[in-house]
């Protein structure tokens, strides 16, 4: 098949592009019915699209019909998905006119059920699978990747997908979904982002018997062996594409904490369990003190799980009460857990290492309530991924402790959160300011409007890599989460509050991310982790790198 040197955009000056079907089957170029008259006779397409031309928006609007037409919202995923294997432009002007109605679909929730359900619904394979049959070769396997120009890796060994557990190579669906975003939220070029699986094999029994598994069917690697595969993989990485972002994604926190503190000095890469959920969750309550009037050093967190992202958001919450005058001691007794067993404290044996930093010296409490009433926490966190563990006497007793009780139900997908937006509000009369992993519809009650927020990791990790590619940030310090945790509250409005809601609404999320992006790329420049040359104006240099969904004109 014969192709062209055609200019597509300003930033890669000339690209080979294929002609005829060929380009019809490339996602990356495929207009589909928006090629031109002339375009259709420069690029061997006469004859094969129908005479009608259309423009961008008919397609749009043709696509938002039909998706509207499909009974469930698993065909809908699947339905985008292959879009996006047919007309990558197209699905991203549609995702980003319609991020309200489709961000549930192509992230959390329904993601979720779209990896349960991975081997069943696969269509095309989408990004790069690494297992642990490929050792030795990785380096060999990533150059079979379409481009060495990648910038962000997503990648993940699937053992804690969501609040769904080990899920194996099915997990596939979550970098693929995050990546989506940081095209869709923050304007990453698709080009640049690849979603990898690391398939270090499975214990899920159901999935290790399921016909339709594509997956090793094998039990997870552990131990030394396993270090062995990521090295490789990170090596792999800095030898192929050398200024990559690497994000981590649903690890399992015996590896996360373990590779991120043996990488984040080393390599470009953060841990999105542990720091884009800090950085959100900071965000939530430093808009919640606007409601309440009250300081971050005045705060008590009490934390139900104390995993990656209930570790990984005190962390964050301990160096910004410092900024705020306390002591590292003082930040740390400000932050409490309350795991499986019952409150996290010095005197109980066997704790995680993760854990020890606010293991505290107090006496054992056996479980959530007497906690709350022990401790008389002004926060409570839900990232246990256990649903409906915020009840009535949880609820009610945070309202009884607290005019405004801040009540964040972290875990996702929806099935898993700790209590639905509606009874956070009726169990407190109204008073509680709530946010919750996965999106609620805005409520009434009794006759005011409620608007709850999503305290998703998606508000804050697009915007840190778009920040981290712009500059090419050698690391990615906790700093930058801290930078972006304040300009995202900082877009939070008086009218958010007013309803309650502690985040911006997501139709206004690509100018977050931008925002997001120049605070973490200013953080990168001050602390001389940059390595591209500081612009004059920062914030229109990387507005000016974000990707538009529109297509090239070829001729
Ligand atoms: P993790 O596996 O690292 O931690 C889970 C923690 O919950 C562990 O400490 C475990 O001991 C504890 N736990 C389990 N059962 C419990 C119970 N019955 N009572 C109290 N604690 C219990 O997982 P993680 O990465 O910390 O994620 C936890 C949840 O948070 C997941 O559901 C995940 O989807 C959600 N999460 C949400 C976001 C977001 O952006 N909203 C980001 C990250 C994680």
């Amino acid at each position: 098949m014969a192709h062209k040197f055609i200019r597509v955009d300003k930033k890669f000056p000339l690209r080979r592009i294929p002609t005829g079907e060929e380009l019809l089957n490339d996602p990356a170029f495929n207009k589909g019915t928006a090629f031109t008259c002339e375009e259709r006779d420069a690029l061997g397409l006469r004859g094969l699209l129908p005479p009608q031309v259309c423009d961008i928006k008919q397609q749009v609007s043709r696509v938002m019909e039909n998706y509207r037409r499909k009974p469930d919202e698993l065909e809908k995923f699947v339905f985008l998905a292959s879009l996006r294997d047919r007309n990558e432009t197209l699905f991203y002007r549609v995702v980003m006119d319609n991020i309200v109605e489709l961000m549930p679909i192509i992230y959390t929730p329904v993601v979720g059920q779209a990896c349960q359900q991975y081997g069943l619904i696969f269509r095309r394979p989408r990004g790069m699978f690494l297992t642990i049959k490929d050792k030795g070769h990785m380096a060999d396997i990533l150059r079979n990747w379409r481009t060495t120009e990648t910038r962000v890796i997503v990648v993940t060994d699937g053992e804690r997908i969501l609040g769904l557990g080990d899920l194996g190579a099915n997990g596939m669906g979550i970098p693929i979904g995050k990546l989506a975003l940081y095209t869709a939220c923050a304007g990453v070029d698709p080009q640049l982002c690849l979603p990898i699986t690391i398939d270090v094999g499975t214990n899920n029994e159901m999935l290790l018997d399921d016909p339709h598994y594509i997956g090793i069917r094998e039990r997870r690697l552990r131990g030394p062996e396993y270090d062995e595969i990521i090295e490789e993989f990170v090596q792999a990485v800095q030898e192929v594409f050398p200024t990559c972002l690497i994000q981590f994604e649903d690890f399992a926190n015996l590896n996360a904490f373990r590779l991120l503190n043996k990488y984040r000095d080393r390599v470009c890469t953060f841990n999105d369990d542990i720091q884009g959920t800090a950085g959100v969750t900071l965000a939530g309550i430093y808009s919640a003190m606007r409601i309440t009037g009250g300081k971050l050093k005045d705060q008590k967190i009490l934390f139900l799980g104390g995993g990656a992202a209930g570790v990984g958001i005190s962390d964050l919450i301990v160096s910004a009460m410092k900024v705020e005058g306390l002591s590292e001691e003082d930040a740390k007794r400000r932050c409490w857990l309350v795991d499986s067993k019952g409150l996290v404290v010095k005197s109980r044996e066997g704790l995680q290492d993760h854990k020890l930093a606010y293991a505290h010296d107090h006496e054992f409490l056996p479980d959530l309530l007497s906690a709350i009433k022990g401790l008389k926490p002004t926060i409570l966190c839900g990232v246990s991924g256990q649903p409906g563990t915020f009840t009535e006497d949880i609820v009610k007793a945070m309202g009884e402790i607290n005019e405004r009780p801040l009540i964040f139900a972290l875990s996702n997908p929806t099935s898993k959160a700790e209590c639905m937006a509606k009874q956070a509000y009726q169990w407190t009369d109204g008073r509680a300011i709530y946010a919750s992993g996965s999106p609620f519809d805005p409520l009434e009650y009794k006759g005011k409007r409620y608007v709850p927020g999503q305290g998703n990791n998606a508000y804050v990790f697009p915007g840190v890599g778009l920040g981290i590619v712009a500059c090419g940030a050698k690391h990615v310090t906790n700093k930058m989460f801290f930078a972006a945790a304040k300009a995202l509250a900082h877009q939070v409005s008086e009218d958010d509050l007013a309803t309650g809601c502690i985040y911006p609404p997501l139709t206004k999320i690509r100018d977050v991310s931008g925002d997001i992006a120049k605070a973490v790329a200013e953080e990168a420049y001050d602390s001389g982790l940059a390595t591209v040359p500081r612009p004059d104006d920062l914030l229109e240099y990387i507005m000016d790198q974000m990707y538009q969904p529109e297509y090239p004109h070829y001729v």
